[in-house]
């Protein structure tokens, strides 16, 4: 049996990962197991525990990494966030593709990490500087302090996206999703 793939989708906070994510797992045309996260962020009013991800406490997160147990993990804006490690290895050795969705500290641990061929890495950028605030801000999610964070950060990402295999823009998700799962079935082919 072939080992599942890795793939990684990363970018700037507000650039759409979640949404392209959501649109290509929806679609259904590829299939793969999200890996949902553990954080130290409080949990959004749309959000579930146990769906987008395992919120937990400060120590129970620093518990998991004196365990040894994540595979990448990286503070952002003030949070936590980290991928576990077992959940992952075990669902690409039952064959199963996994994907990843995390910012770009975490996919770049993970890159160096992870060197077998079956990581599929991707990058995926706002049109303009422009476009990704505007994104940020209709989330109406965080206050002016973390949006003004969340921006320069971006900023200085932009230059990494040379370490993914593909770079998508994200100028509209569909155009963007389908990208993605085109590129995915002509890798997995091989
Ligand atoms: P948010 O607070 O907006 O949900 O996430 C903030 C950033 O953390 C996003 O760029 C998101 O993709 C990223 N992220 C989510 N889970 C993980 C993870 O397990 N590891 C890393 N390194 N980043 C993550």
């Amino acid at each position: 049996m072939k080992k599942g793939l890795l793939i990684i989708l990363s970018g700037p906070s507000g650039v759409g990962k979640g949404t392209v994510r959501k649109y290509i797992m929806n679609r259904e045309l590829f299939p793969m197991v999200f890996s949902v996260s553990m954080t130290t962020r409080e949990p959004r009013a749309t959000e579930t525990n146990g769906v987008e991800y395992y919120f937990v406490s400060k120590e129970e997160f620093q518990k998991n990494i004196d365990n040894d147990n994540f595979l990448e993990w990286a503070e952002f804006v003030g949070n936590r966030y980290g991928t576990p490690r077992s959940i992952v290895e075990d669902l690409r050795n039952q064959g199963k593709n996994v994907l990843l969705e995390i910012e770009i500290n975490g996919a770049e641990q993970v890159l160096s990490k992870v060197k077998d061929d079956r990581v599929v890495s991707f990058y995926l950028k706002p049109p303009s500087m422009k476009q990704l605030e505007a994104r940020i801000r209709k989330r109406k999610s965080e206050t002016e302090e973390v949006i003004q964070k969340r921006l320069a950060k971006a900023e200085a990402e932009m230059e990494k996206a040379k370490n993914y295999d593909f770079v998508i823009m994200n100028d509209r998700i569909n155009r963007a999703g389908d990208e993605i799962i085109k590129i995915l079935k002509e890798f997995d082919r091989d």
